[in-house]
């Protein structure tokens, strides 16, 4: 809260309490005050003996005797009580100095606590959202204490931003060649995979602000306030030359469109909308880009992933080995430890997120000061980690995560020895047994080649391709021990399969003969046909998947075993292992 707006709330507290302090003493005097029956008051007035009445609305009125004395009676709020007092020769006081004070004083209470009540409604209002960018400059000194070497690992990453950084930082060298930069990124990935921390390094490296709200502040809000939110935020951006805008949790304003029209789909619309329109609404002097962060990129309205829009979207991944023990040192750096090797840390923390290592690492630091220790030693870390896989998961997942990585390495593997073998053209970029968002267990990237069209050899071999992960598994794990990883890549290789037959021309059951758009009784003549061809085809592209992986089973266990150890393979590293 600012200064002014202190000062603006302490005056009606203060005037509150002065007046809760004044009612409350008046009215202890009054409790001081003797009180007599009404009767007794009477008689008082028969005797002669009153000077004056101060009447007020109260249930009390106050009586003040010749003697000076003073004295309480009921208030029978009678009407021809003051004619009676006059013709008794006693003074009537209508509005005495003490009722007085009593009402400026409850009136001030009141309109104090008026005062107070809209204050805090207001300040209500204006929070939420944006409320982090109401005094921009936090924000964005809050991102300069961050850079590139702030985010461990995610080398990938920060190469593919590396541009973004360097029009940010110099947007007249990019304008002199005519280049557009993206106007939007979307960082995808795990919970607590670096990318607030990423799209906060790039404002850092690019000194530039860093306006950060969250899709989640936007939902269950009345309609138009999300939308005039996202006016405001991209107003207060805009008003500097440059600036980053973070919107995380992206999904929650920008999930594909349903066509349930209930409040809370109609909110979130007006605010993609409001969003859409701000993004096409930035030219050539705002140089503004947008980092927007969610967990799955397939749930996104499509509308968001459009050029012009968010056209870049940049994977993080799960941190490999590797990756894993340099973020295990990053947070390390300033803290006293000894006596445990980097290492082996790392290859303990399998599939944890950078956020689980750091909070891993801030355990077993608190742990140690608990102690007293003079170092955090590898008891502690090893305490922590209990407590964080117990707090995660209920069974011991290190037994777990070792099985599940070799029927993963073996999984990986078997794919790309069959595409190395039948696909010699297709480069493997890359094999890993870290998981992606995307539900499989790991992965391996291939390049495939440039073609207008694809040959029926080359959709054979790439249907192989994807048969050799479950192939491998049932090689070397049994059958009774394959798993659910080939999910994926049986729809993959039936989709192809039934297509080849169906749709390509490149069966034997229908020839050339393409069945759909034909009509329903063709179709369903056909589909017996159809579905027996796909289903031999599939059973012996199979069988001489596993042929090939068993005359080359060696290659397939050098392949799985380095990925165990190493986790990600590189193209180099692959060729090098198949090479001997
Ligand atoms: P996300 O936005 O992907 O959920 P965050 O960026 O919020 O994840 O990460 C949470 C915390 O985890 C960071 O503040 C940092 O301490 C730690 N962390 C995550 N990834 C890394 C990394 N690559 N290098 C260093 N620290 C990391
Ligand atoms: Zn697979």
């Amino acid at each position: 809260m600012k200064l002014n707006k202190k000062l603006l709330i302490s005056i009606p507290t203060v005037i509150a309490f002065l007046s809760l302090f004044i009612m409350v003493y008046i009215n202890s005097t009054n409790l001081n005050m003797p009180f007599k029956n009404y009767s007794n008051f009477l008689k008082d007035v028969d005797n002669k003996i009153v000077r004056s009445v101060n009447l007020s609305p109260s249930s009390k009125i106050e009586i003040i005797l010749n003697d000076g004395s003073k004295y309480l009676t009921d208030n029978p709020n009678s009407l021809n009580l003051k004619e009676s007092l006059l013709k008794n020769n006693i003074e009537v006081n209508l509005n005495s100095s003490i009722s007085k004070i009593q009402t400026v004083v409850s009136l001030s209470f009141i309109v104090s606590i008026i005062f107070i009540i809209a204050f805090f409604m207001s300040n209500r209002k204006t929070k939420g959202g944006i409320s982090c960018i109401d005094t921009q400059d936090v924000s964005s000194s809050m991102a300069n204490n961050f850079n590139f070497n702030s985010v461990a690992g995610n080398d990938e990453v920060k190469e593919n931003v590396k541009d973004i950084v360097d029009y940010l930082r110099n947007p007249e060298k990019y304008k002199k060649y005519g280049a557009r930069m993206p106007k939007g990124i979307i960082l995808h990935g795990d919970p607590g995979t670096g990318k607030t921390l990423i799209a906060k390094a790039i404002a850092g490296e690019a000194n530039v602000p860093f306006y950060a709200v969250s899709g989640s502040d936007f939902i269950q809000m009345y309609v138009g306030v999300g939308a005039s939110r996202i006016r405001h935020l991209f107003k207060k951006a805009k008003s500097n030359k440059k600036a980053v805008i973070f919107i995380d949790e992206i999904d929650a304003i920008g999930k594909k469109r349903s066509n349930s029209t209930n409040g809370s789909s109609e909110e979130k619309d007006q605010t993609l909308n409001a969003l859409l329109t701000e993004m096409s609404g930035f030219n050539e002097s705002h140089n503004i880009v947008v980092i927007a962060a969610t967990n799955r990129l397939d749930v996104l309205d499509s509308a968001l992933l459009r050029p012009g829009r968010f056209d870049r979207h940049i994977e993080v991944a799960l941190p490999d080995i590797s990756a894993r023990e340099k973020i295990i040192s990053l947070h390390l750096k300033n803290k006293p430890y000894n006596n445990f090797n980097l290492k082996d840390l790392a290859i303990k923390t399998a599939y944890f997120s950078g956020a689980k290592i750091e909070s891993l690492i801030n355990e077993a630091a608190i742990l140690a000061c608990k102690e007293n220790a003079p170092y955090i030693t590898e008891y502690h870390l090893d305490k922590s980690f209990s407590n964080i896989i117990a707090g995660y998961e209920k069974i011991d997942k290190t037994s777990l995560t070792s099985k599940d990585k070799e029927i993963t390495a073996y999984h990986e593997a078997g794919h790309a020895l069959v595409s190395l073998l039948k696909l010699p053209n297709e480069k493997v970029s890359k094999i890993s047994i870290i998981p992606t968002t995307k539900g499989a267990g790991g992965y391996t990237l291939s390049l495939p080649q440039d073609s207008n069209f694809q040959t029926m050899e080359y959709l054979t071999n790439k249907v192989m391709v994807f048969l050799g992960g479950r192939a491998s598994e049932e090689i070397i794990f049994g059958e009774k021990n394959i798993t659910t990883g080939a999910y994926n890549d049986l729809k993959q290789s039936t989709n192809i399969i039934y297509n080849m037959i169906a749709e390509y021309g490149m069966g034997e059951s229908l020839g050339l003969i393409r069945v759909s758009g034909m009509p329903d009784e063709v179709k369903n003549a056909s589909s017996k046909m159809i579905f027996d061809e796909c289903k031999e085809t599939i059973e012996t592209l199979y069988l001489d998947t596993k042929n090939i992986i068993l005359n080359n089973i060696d290659t397939l266990n050098v392949l799985a075993q380095s990925l165990m150890e190493k986790e990600t393979l590189h193209h180099n590293e692959i060729l090098n292992i198949t090479k001997s």
